[in-house]
Order: structure tokens, then sequence, then C-alpha cells
């Protein structure tokens, strides 16, 4: 069975007059190892989906397993706990903190279960290095280049080695060779890591680096016709 299953997944959102269906009847599947994007115009969906595959919002119906496990049977406290183990998100805007270093950065997701301890220090130093970043380990986000500071962002969603890396428009702030650089590190990462990642986004040079992709279009997920 695959590592990952989104089955039959649809969400709607109430509004004042008629609901908002965002995804219709939604599945797809994903094995360790395996990468997907999820592209579409703006308003179809994706990040709502990413969101709930993320476990950060509930489907209207529908269902997900994470290595045969449904997060969302978990309480609360539970499902924050396996979110955070089990899932790492990539977003356009890093949300790095100012005052802490790159080091720093990518530790505070440990930072829950206290301080961290040798073997967390020295596993965010080895990603940092993986991602370029090893002689930048002191300096501030304000420091770096849009691109190094994503290139954090992709070291800090590695931390808790997670089963699943979620990536929402993770070069959407980037210029193209920026974005490209950054592309192409996100998938050796995955690979070396033995992740499955999804990543959603509307550029096609980011989406062309993956193993498959998808399109939403009116809450529809289906493979992407290939380009003229
Ligand atoms: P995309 O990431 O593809 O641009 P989104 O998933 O952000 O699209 O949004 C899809 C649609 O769902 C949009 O019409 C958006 O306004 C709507 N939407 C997203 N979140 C909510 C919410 N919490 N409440 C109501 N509508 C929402
Ligand atoms: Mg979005």
């Amino acid at each position: 069975m695959a590592d990952l299953v989104v089955d039959h997944v649809s969400k709607t959102f109430p509004t004042r007059s008629e609901p908002l269906h965002v995804l219709r009847d939604v599945s797809l599947t994903l094995s360790a190892g395996e990468n997907l994007a999820i592209v579409g115009p703006s308003g179809s969906g994706k990040s709502t989906l990413l969101q709930i595959i993320g476990t950060l919002d509930r489907p209207t119906s529908g269902s997900i397993t994470l290595d045969g496990d449904n997060p969302f049977a978990l309480a609360e406290a539970k499902l924050a706990h396996f979110r955070a183990q089990r899932i790492g998100f990539v977003f356009q805007e890093h949300h790095l903190l100012p005052q802490l270093t790159v080091l720093e950065n990518v530790l505070v997701p440990t930072l829950a279960e206290g301080s961290p301890g040798k073997e967390a220090v020295e596993h965010a130093r080895e990603l940092l290095a993986r991602v370029g970043l090893g002689e930048r380990l002191e300096h501030r986000p304000a420091e770096l280049s849009g691109g190094e500071r994503a290139r954090v962002g992709v070291a800090r969603a590695l931390i808790h080695r997670p089963a699943l890396l979620l990536a929402d428009e993770p070069t959407g702030a980037l210029d193209r060779a920026t974005a490209s650089v950054v592309g192409e590190l996100l998938v050796k990462l995955q690979a070396q890591e033995n992740t499955m990642l999804i990543v959603v986004t509307h550029s096609q040079e980011l989406a062309a680096l993956m193993q498959q992709r998808l399109e939403l279009n009116n809450g529809h997920l289906s493979p992407q016709p290939p380009s003229q």
C-alpha cells in the first residue's frame, strides 16, 4: 500500500450565499521516494489541498492516511505532535525568525521537545552543509539572499526526518535562476532522504522537475495534459 493515501477528499467552505466547493472528490497516492507537482490557476484550491494533506485543516469528507495512520482521528495535541514529527513544510514566505541565527532557525521545530540536544544540532549543521550554507551558520536571515533563505527553509523542513515534505510555492518569491537552483535542491534532498514530496506551484519549470504532475481545476484533480 502507498505511504500517503488521499481518499475521496472534498472541501466545502460555507459562505453567506452558496457554499464554496473548493475540492471535489480528490484522491491521490504517493510512496516513499516519490514526488508530485500539483498545478492549477490561482484560487483553484492548491493551498487548501496542501493544508489538508498537511493536517492543518480538515476535509469536509474523505480521508488521509500517512503510513497507515489517520491523523484526523487524533486529539488536537496528538495531531500537533504527529504533524511536527512526520510532515515537513516549505513555504513561499519562509517565516524565518529574524533574531535567530541560521542554525537556530533550523532547530526551531525541535524546541517543542525542550532545548536541542547534541544530535539535533549536529543534524542541523549537516543539513545546512548539504544545502550549501555550512559557512553561514551564525548569520541572521537579514544577511542572506532570498535563495539562501529558501535553502534554510528546506533544511528546517527536514530536521525531523519527515515521511512527507510539503511545499507551497517554494520558489514563488525567487527570480527564475534562483528558483531553478532551489527547486533542484529540494528534489535532490528529497531523494537523499527518501521522503515523499508534494509541491504546489504555478511554475511549470518547477513542476517539470517532479516525477508526476497533476492539475486542479474546478475542484477536480487530474493528470496535467502534456503542454503543446
Ligand atoms: P490556490 O492556492 O490554488 O490559489 P486556495 O486553496 O488558497 O487556492 O483557495 C481556493 C479557494 O478557496 C479560493 O476561492 C479561496 O478564496 C477559498 N478559501 C480558501 N480558504 C478559505 C477559508 N478558510 N474560508 C473560505 N474560503 C476559503
Ligand atoms: Mg495558494
